[in-house]
């Protein structure tokens, strides 16, 4: 059999497999959990309805409890996460043994997903500067903050070393492959399946034929244990919610509620600027598209991970989008990775508000290093929830913002994780629908 056949008689499996995944009404099953997980949370908080205890520490001891089915999902979703992205993306550089598409979709797509980001960050800055909301702090407020609770020691661990650009460039290329797996390390991991991939496309077909073989059973064994973890994907979202809201309340939105609010109205026009593109370039219908990408949009968002939810979008934009599994496969991966529209426009303001409150003003030349700036730290985010924030450090120490200022907005960060992931996600979904109509 060849190489070609062999791929595309997997194609029926493998959509079995895909359908396996989003099930009947799986996206009411994860709003139901989203909204009992929500209220939920809000009642048991300490900072909300405190029914149980009003004792933050003992409330966190319930929370852990209660977020065992949610981190039980997305441990059984991060364990199979990395062979699922080398497969997929060597098998999407060859399902098509075409180099010229491969050659064709990334001409077109990395400069879409940077002018994508770009345009976010764009709107981010514009609204930031326009409504100003870290005007008006009194510096004993900001000192207070400073010495509250809020302590930035609660930030993921995630190891931010201090590279010169050459150096962050040559870091792309893993010089060993194991480290960069065990380091987790997306952006790395997609480079080498990408070169893995074109290789291997480049071999003749009987050299090449063992490894597809391979890569087959491997993509379709990672999408089984997927398929079980959706299955209780609706109380793990309850779960994973809960867990947050016992754990922050809305207590913490008060006085930086109008930061909260900016970064929203960016990321919902962010989220219109995807429709129009979905509508316009993609040519489909606004409401198929949104119809077809909520199940994504839910777990983006009750997971605040983009890798986690890598799954389920290409099932999403394969089942509901009908997008060509070669353009899905590619496209999701790859964008889970290095689009991250949400994140990019989130760090903006997030930089620009810091700088307002301590008084720092920036100049249009600084503001376009910041733009470019914000771009690169997107691509290098990784996929996992809360990330941005440790990003936004570094940004923070280029401008002259005291990286202690992160203790003012990490209150509200994880509920603007959410919002973002969600954005994240539909920006690859996005993606995957214009590349579909124009690369073939
Ligand atoms: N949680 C985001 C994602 O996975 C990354 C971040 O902004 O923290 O897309």
């Amino acid at each position: 059999m060849s190489t070609h056949e062999n791929i595309s008689q997997r194609g029926q499996v493998m959509e079995d497999v895909t359908e396996s995944i989003i099930h009947d009404n799986l996206w009411i099953k994860i709003l139901f959990g989203m909204i009992f997980g929500i209220v939920a949370g809000l009642l048991l908080s300490p900072y909300g309805g405190a029914i149980i205890t009003a004792d933050p520490s003992a409330a966190g001891q319930i929370a852990e409890w209660i977020a065992l089915p949610g981190k039980l999902f997305l441990g059984l979703i991060q364990m199979v996460v990395i062979p699922l992205v080398i497969c997929s993306i060597i098998l999407g550089i060859n399902s098509s043994r075409n180099l010229e598409f491969v050659k064709n979709i990334s001409i077109a797509l990395l400069p879409y997903f940077l002018a994508t980001t770009a345009l976010a960050v764009s709107i981010g800055i514009f609204l930031v500067q326009w409504i100003r909301p870290g005007d008006g702090f009194s510096e004993e407020f900001v000192t207070n903050m400073l010495n509250s609770g809020a302590a930035t020691d609660t930030l993921p661990d995630y190891n931010l070393t201090d590279l010169t650009i050459p150096q962050r460039l040559l870091n792309l290329l893993p010089t060993n492959i194991a480290q960069a797996e065990l380091d987790r390390n997306m952006l790395q991991i997609v480079v080498a399946s990408a070169l893995a991939g074109v290789a291997l496309l480049s071999l003749p077909e009987r050299s090449a034929e063992p490894l597809i073989k391979l890569s087959v059973s491997v993509q379709m064994l990672t999408m089984k244990i997927i398929g079980w973890a959706m299955h209780i994907a609706p109380y793990a979202v309850f779960s994973l919610l809960c867990d947050i809201l016992i754990r922050t309340g809305f207590d913490a939105l008060g006085s930086i509620g109008l930061y909260f609010i900016t970064v929203l109205a960016g990321l919902a026009c962010v989220m219109v600027m995807y429709m129009l593109i979905a509508v316009i370039l993609g040519k489909r219908s606004l409401f198929g598209f949104l119809g077809g990408i909520r199940e994504a949009q839910l777990i983006a968002f009750s997971t605040s991970s983009s890798g986690a939810t890598m799954p389920v979008s290409i099932s999403v934009a394969e089942e509901h989008l009908r997008v060509k599994p070669s353009v899905s496969r590619f496209v999701v991966p790859l964008g889970a990775t290095i689009n991250m529209d949400g994140t990019a426009l989130y760090q903006a303001v997030a930089a620009l508000f810091l700088c307002q409150v301590f008084g720092i003003e920036l100049g249009t030349p600084e503001i376009l290093l910041l733009l470019i700036t914000t771009i690169g730290a997107s691509i290098g985010t990784p996929a996992t929830p809360g990330v941005g924030i440790v990003v936004l450090a570094t940004i923070l120490s280029g401008i002259g913002v005291p990286p202690e200022g992160i203790a003012l907005i990490l209150g509200v960060d994880r509920l603007l994780d959410m919002c973002r992931t969600t954005v994240n996600v539909t920006g690859d979904l996005t993606a995957c629908v214009v590349m579909d109509r124009f690369v073939s």
